[in-house]
């Protein structure tokens, strides 16, 4: 039989974010995941932005969860020697006037993250783009790349013979005596962080725990320079291998996770409509947003088993949000 202070289920953004906290505090941890091809945390576009599109206000904490979730993220950096986190701008071409004045009155209001991209850079975006009248760019904003920091925490975890590829099964779990056991593991504690799969956990069956489905596409854009985030409606993200994220939707009724179709060729043409460069799909990536009703992330504690605990609910936010309510759920769980 094998001991860890705390067994993780589920190794996506919330459960790596976990881990890493819950080592930090001197804890041993094993985490359990099975991938699933859907997993959020591998389809997101992993950027941290500030401003809520749209009304281009400053989110809600996001002076306090940018700065605290980039610092993060470069602690990741130097423990596994692999590049995260990428400084970038966000270029938005406004596609209705009301966008742009709700833009332009941000600036007047001193928000300090927007301003009116200068001539040059218009000048260069000419060569790419069909410009509309009004352009608008975001600063800093970052991405992350998921792919990379998923896999070198979890190969990481393995160094430290603290991961198990296997699914976990929620009968197999035994709790006798307030022990937690599950085959041949004892755990002091136990955490879930199964993303939306979550939601069929039976020891947490939340209220309001929903999921919404995003499709995005991997694009081969040759040409294309990647310092910047470009958005009209969609947007389309570098990635660190050269492609670019292209989405998303959010679809609330969905039965499968199928690429669809009608949104593919939809965006494609979108896409076609603005973008002078000759451009490839080269995947059609699908996954489900744990969420909950009111937006409200999960951190829990079971009221009878007080030795279990879910981390979960992260929404459109796991990237953002996460690193900070990581730290808030490491110091629930040791507390
Ligand atoms: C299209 C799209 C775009 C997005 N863009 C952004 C963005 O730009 N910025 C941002 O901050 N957020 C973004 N998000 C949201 C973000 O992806 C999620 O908030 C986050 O990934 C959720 O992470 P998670 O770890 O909770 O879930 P997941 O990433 O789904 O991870 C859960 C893990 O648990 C495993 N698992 C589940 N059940 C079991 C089991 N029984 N046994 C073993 N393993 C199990 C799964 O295989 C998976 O690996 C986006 C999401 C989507 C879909």
């Amino acid at each position: 039989m094998r001991h860890t202070d705390i067994l993780i289920v589920g190794q996506g953004i919330a459960g790596t974010l976990l881990s890493y906290e819950l080592m930090r505090a001197g804890k041993s941890v094993l985490v359990l995941d099975q991938p699933t091809g859907h997993q959020a945390s591998l389809v997101a576009s992993a950027v941290l932005n500030p401003l809520i599109g749209k009304s281009w206000t400053v989110a809600k904490d996001a002076e306090m969860l940018i700065p605290l979730a980039a610092r993060t993220y470069r602690l990741l950096e130097q423990i596994l020697d692999a590049a995260l986190l990428s400084e970038k701008s966000l270029l938005v071409f406004h596609r209705h006037e009301e966008d742009a004045a709700n833009f332009e009155q941000q600036t007047r209001t001193g928000n300090p993250y927007i301003a009116l991209p200068c001539e040059d850079t218009i000048e260069q975006l000419k060569l790419q783009w069909i410009i509309p009248r009004s352009i608008g760019q975001v600063t800093p904003v970052f991405t992350i790349d998921a792919a990379l920091l998923l896999s070198k925490w979890k190969q990481y975890l393995q160094s430290r013979a603290s991961f198990i590829e296997e699914q976990f099964l929620y009968n197999g779990l035994s709790l006798a005596a307030g022990k937690l056991v599950y085959k041949d593991i004892r755990a002091d504690k136990i955490v879930f962080c199964e993303g939306a799969t979550g939601r069929k956990n039976p020891f947490f069956p939340v209220q309001n725990f929903t999921a919404n489905r995003g499709d995005a596409l991997i694009l081969s854009i040759p040409g294309l320079a990647t310092g910047s985030i470009y958005q009209r409606g969609i947007r389309l993200v570098p990635k660190s291998d050269g492609l670019f994220w292209c989405g998303s939707n959010y679809t609330w009724k969905y039965e499968t996770l199928n690429p669809d179709l009608g949104w593919q060729k939809e965006t494609l043409i979108e896409l076609e409509s603005w973008l002078k460069l000759p451009f490839e799909l080269v995947s059609h990536l699908v996954a489900e947003r744990p969420t909950t009703a009111g937006q409200v992330p999960i951190l829990a504690q079971h009221a009878e088993y007080t030795n279990m605990f879910c981390f979960n609910g992260l929404g459109t936010r796991g990237f953002s949000a996460g690193p900070y309510l990581a730290g808030q759920m490491a110091a629930m769980v040791t507390s």
